[in-house]
């Protein structure tokens, strides 16, 4: 089974061809970060040209790269939501074109599930599993029951983790996206600050970062006016030290209440190394849970993991016709 993939949620174009659910063929992917930088942010209209413009390239890549052609394929997969309505839709037109020009089933990814997916690059999912999802715009606890079944147990109330991240780096005067940056600055320094833990103890397992980024913001600002320089480091490990901290309270706090056997660790801050350790040792000591990281080159949005997902979702007779339509507000169900 060999199945073309499109991803273009957000700010970058990729294409891959994945091979049994398992194996990347090729994949192509063209980043817009450099036109967003000096926004600070995705500039909507900026992605949707782009992703236009690149779309072509990124699909005569992975033929070109494997001498493979449309007569090779058996299914075309894409993401159809959640993200940008006009990014998406420059994937789902293209994943279209090519299934009705060459009569291949077509495939709808939910991006999530993508992300999710992306762990399968390190290890084979086993079921029931506990993923947590934690990106620029999510931050949620989904509980797998069994393959292509997602639902959703604790989510962020307000801002998601990568856009916290984000916007602090933009008060440190950091080029966005800046959570690899922050991650990279906190190893240089300690939690003097001690930034509040929202929702650490609440019993529920939903999350809360925009406290966090205004006391941050507070904290900068402050020492700003009375002339004060604060260190640099020691900020970036202080909020660091803030966000693994509730997320790992809040993940094992899940893990204790539903019995799995994987703790899956995916979305782009997954790419966090604290992060990644914390939940490491945190496993070892829940015993019989295995921890699956989705690796690193997989953490942040691209083909490779809608080719793993749409895998998936295509073996459990998931079709769309030629109706698929961008959904940017897609959503997991919760679970009941
Ligand atoms: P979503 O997947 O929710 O639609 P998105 O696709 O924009 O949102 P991703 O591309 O999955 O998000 O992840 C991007 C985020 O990951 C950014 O906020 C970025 O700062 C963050 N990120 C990347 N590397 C790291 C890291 N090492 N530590 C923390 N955050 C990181
Ligand atoms: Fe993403
Ligand atoms: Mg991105």
């Amino acid at each position: 089974v060999i199945i073309l993939a499109f991803e273009s949620s957000c700010d970058e174009t990729s294409v891959a061809l994945v091979k049994n659910g398992r194996e990347l063929l090729a994949q192509s992917t063209a980043t817009q970060i450099k036109s967003h930088q000096r926004f600070g942010g995705v500039v909507p209209e900026v992605a949707s040209r782009h992703h236009i413009e690149q779309i072509i390239g990124c699909l005569d890549d992975v033929f070109s790269e494997t001498g493979l052609t449309y007569a090779d394929l058996t299914a075309v997969a894409v993401t159809y939501g959640p993200g940008l309505v006009g990014a998406l839709l420059v994937g789902v037109s293209a994943a279209k074109a090519v299934a009705f020009a060459h009569q291949l089933p077509l495939v709808p990814v939910n991006h999530m599930a993508g992300h999710i997916y992306a762990a399968q690059y390190s290890a084979p999912l086993e079921f029931p599993a506990m993923a947590l999802l934690v990106s620029g715009g999510h931050t949620e606890l989904v509980y797998l029951a069994a393959e292509n079944s997602y639902q959703i147990i604790g989510e962020t109330r307000d801002d998601a983790c990568g856009e916290a991240f984000d916007k602090v780096g933009r008060v440190l005067g950091l080029n966005y996206p800046a959570g690899k940056e922050i991650d990279e600055l906190a190893h240089q320094g300690k939690d003097t600050f001690h930034f509040p833990r929202a929702m650490e103890k609440d019993d529920n397992f939903d999350f809360s970062f925009s406290g966090l980024k205004s006391a941050f913001i507070n904290t900068v600002h402050h020492a700003d006016q009375i002339g004060e320089t604060l260190s640099k480091v020691d900020l970036a490990a202080s909020f660091q030290q803030s966000v693994v901290d509730v997320l790992a309270e809040k993940t094992v706090r899940a893990l204790r209440n539903y019995p799995v056997k994987q703790l899956v660790l995916a979305g782009g801050v997954a790419a966090n190394s604290q992060l990644r350790d914390r939940l490491a040792k945190e496993c070892e000591q829940l015993d019989g849970v295995q921890l699956v990281k989705a690796p690193l080159k997989y953490c942040g949005d691209n083909a490779a993991m809608i080719g793993i997902a749409g895998y998936v979702a295509y073996q459990h007779g998931v079709r769309a016709d030629m109706s698929l339509n961008a959904e940017p507000g897609l959503e997991f169900e919760w679970l009941k």
